[in-house]
């Protein structure tokens, strides 16, 4: 079973999907369903334009906001962009980073991430620093030299005091948005790897209080076994978070399955 030291956090990544109006209807029944989840963190990240209305809709809820990516930095002559200040000022309180589609389509890399770490922190966020290897990396057994790569630029930047407050999520790209979910043994294998890399660079509190979700095809019907490996805290869940009945039962079986209920 997951570290009861370490809170479940259930975050689900909207992507650049859903009407306003749509969001709002979701986060709203999110809200009304979670609502006696006290003992879990639950996040929805949903496209940039909708943060401001879905911050007021779940204010004084237990569902908190995440965006989906932010600019390095504070302020700037940087078009189309959002500032990690900016986003605090809203009253955004999470952002993803280094996801595997920004990687993909937006040239990210690790030392970007690193930086982008960094200014989320310095803005008082918490980003959801996200790793994973492809399909042909994990076939040519890189798996491990690849998330570690992912993981040391990520942390790049952050103070051992820093890291434990952070979130981590691995994601397989290979098991995002294709119904190929990896196996409770494997993520829980390669969480365990990421888990005694921090204990390395970053020491044995950092490595024991972060947490690391899990994410590629989460749905309510597998998240209790991945939710019973040890060094799983939670999910970055993409498909399975724009239906209400499937995010609220991902959430009901993980607090349920770590022991909470
Ligand atoms: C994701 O995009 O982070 C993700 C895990 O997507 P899905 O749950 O759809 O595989």
């Amino acid at each position: 079973m997951s570290n009861p030291n370490r809170r479940p956090i259930l975050a689900g990544n909207w992507k650049m999907h859903l009407t306003l109006a749509e969001g709002l209807a979701l986060a709203t029944e999110i809200r009304n369903r979670c609502g006696r989840f006290r003992q879990a963190d639950v996040v929805l990240a949903p496209v940039s334009l909708a943060l401001l209305s879905i911050v007021e809709r779940l204010a004084d809820s237990n569902v908190a906001v995440a965006a989906q990516n932010c600019h390095a930095a504070a302020k700037g002559a940087f078009t189309g962009e959002v500032s990690p200040v900016q986003l605090r000022d809203l009253g955004v309180r999470y952002v993803i980073l280094g996801h595997s589609e920004r990687r993909q389509f937006f040239g990210e890399n690790d030392e970007g991430v690193g930086k982008k770490g960094r200014s989320t922190v310095d803005a008082g966020l918490i980003p959801i620093l996200c790793v994973g290897e492809s399909l042909a990396e994990r076939e040519a057994g890189r798996t491990l030299e690849v998330v570690t790569r992912q993981l040391d630029g990520a942390l790049a930047l952050l103070l051992p005091e820093e890291v434990g407050g952070v979130v981590l999520a691995y994601e397989p790209v290979w098991a995002i948005g294709t119904g190929r979910t990896a196996t409770p043994a494997q993520a829980q294998e390669t969480h365990a790897a990421i888990r005694r890399r921090v204990a390395s660079t970053h020491g044995e509190d950092a490595a024991k209080n972060v947490r690391i979700q899990y994410g590629g095809s989460v749905k309510p019907d597998n998240i209790a076994e991945l939710m019973a490996e040890a060094d799983i805290d939670g999910a970055l869940v993409g498909g399975a978070s724009l239906d209400a009945d499937s995010f609220v039962n991902i959430v009901t079986r993980a607090v349920h399955a770590s022991g909470l209920e």
